[in-house]
């Protein structure tokens, strides 16, 4: 049996077995690829489930070197949707029978925030009688605060950790108060401890980066009993701290290659969980998202923030569809997701397996 077939043969998979498969190429990448595919299909099927995505600020207090939105980047134009606008997208989503919302958006702290998005879930409960699931993904928040918006109706949140190294956690973000990495894993706890289904994931490609700090990044997953993850390639924005490195980053389709590769070896890893293909898989490849969902991949993010706001949620250059109104993105991400061989679960939220098997166990 060859070096791979014996490893992808396994259950559980050490730290150098990732790396190896990490480093798969052609023919033992196809096999990698082959196995994840059996995985979903044995473990959750050829299902895909939609969360539509509103991106309802670029408003943040946080300045990670990554991202074109953080804050001391003057050049970004700011804006923040109106509760009428976040409606009328909800609205969009339930009325095309999408399931879930994602509400995401910069991270801001503080009692007046806290109550909008307590009305804002409340309202979109209302007005889809309860049947939209929504996810949030606000960033690091009290514990008081995330169980106050679980009460109001989120059921699902997704905090990426971005990198389980602390040491490169503190080389693409300040080290400062405001940018704590024990933080962020307190908050990862926090959120369990709330009730939601918790997602993490990373950027893949980041400067400094190595197939060693992956594969304890997908060790750190296991270990966290996750429920979702969310990750994708790490691409390059002029306007942010981070641009002085990319010239010694990966080209952008060994990027692409690797964050399919992450996603397979996670879903063999973790074969129940939910595991989203990132937005930024299109933004290198027009059909990245379904290469994702066929080889493991089961949730997909369509974007419904309102077509003139796009091009101001830049977190990264070239995001895809941002000359796009929501229906635009619907039509063509249906034939794209029939074409990978999976069907859509429409009007459903498409929970976790791996949370209702953790709860069933508690
Ligand atoms: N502010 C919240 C947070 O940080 O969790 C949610 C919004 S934030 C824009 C969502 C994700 O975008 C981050 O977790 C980060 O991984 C990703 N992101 C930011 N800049 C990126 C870049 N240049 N390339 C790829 N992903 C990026
Ligand atoms: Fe703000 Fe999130 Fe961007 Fe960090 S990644 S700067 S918290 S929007």
């Amino acid at each position: 049996m060859s070096d791979i077939r014996e490893i992808l043969s396994k259950d559980n998979f050490t730290h150098s077995e990732i790396v190896k498969l990490l480093s798969t190429e052609k023919d033992d990448r196809s096999l990698l690829f082959e196995a994840a595919a059996a995985t979903k299909t044995k473990y959750i099927g050829n299902i895909v489930f939609f969360r539509g995505l509103i991106e309802f600020s670029n408003i943040c207090s946080k300045n990670c070197y990554y991202c074109g939105i953080r804050k001391d980047n003057r050049k970004a134009s700011r804006y923040n949707l109106s509760d009428e606008e976040i409606f009328e997208a909800a609205r969009f989503a339930f009325e095309s029978n999408y399931g879930s919302v994602v509400l995401q958006g910069g991270e801001v702290e503080g009692e007046a925030f806290t109550l909008r998005m307590e009305g804002l879930l409340r309202g979109i409960k209302q007005l889809s009688d309860g049947r939209l699931g929504v996810t949030l993904s606000l960033g690091e928040q009290k514990p008081d605060v995330y169980k106050r918006w679980f009460d109001a109706g989120a059921h699902r949140y997704l905090l990426r950790i971005e990198s389980s190294d602390r040491d490169l956690y503190y080389k693409i973000h300040p080290q400062n108060n405001t940018h704590r990495f024990e933080r962020r894993l307190q908050a990862l706890s926090d959120l369990r401890t709330a009730g939601y289904q918790v997602g993490t994931g990373v950027m893949i490609g980041l400067p400094f980066q190595t197939l060693d700090h992956l594969a304890s990044d997908l060790l750190f997953m296991k270990e966290m009993d996750i429920d979702m993850c969310g990750m994708g390639p790490y691409i390059e924005h002029a306007d942010t701290p981070l641009w002085n490195f990319h010239d010694g980053l990966l080209p952008i389709e060994e990027r692409f290659n690797l964050s399919l590769k992450m996603i397979a070896i996670l879903r063999l890893m973790m074969k129940n969980i939910n595991i989203a293909s990132a937005t930024a898989l299109q933004a290198i490849d027009p059909i990245g998202r379904e290469k994702a969902l066929k080889i493991g991949a089961n949730i997909i993010m369509p974007n419904i923030t309102p077509g003139k706001y796009r091009d101001d949620y830049k977190l990264y250059e070239n995001k895809p569809c941002t000359d796009e109104e929501a229906s635009d993105c619907k039509n063509c991400l249906e034939a794209r997701i029939h074409l990978s061989g999976n069907k859509i679960g429409y009007d459903e939220w498409g929970d976790s397996l791996h949370f209702k098997s953790r709860k069933e166990e508690a």
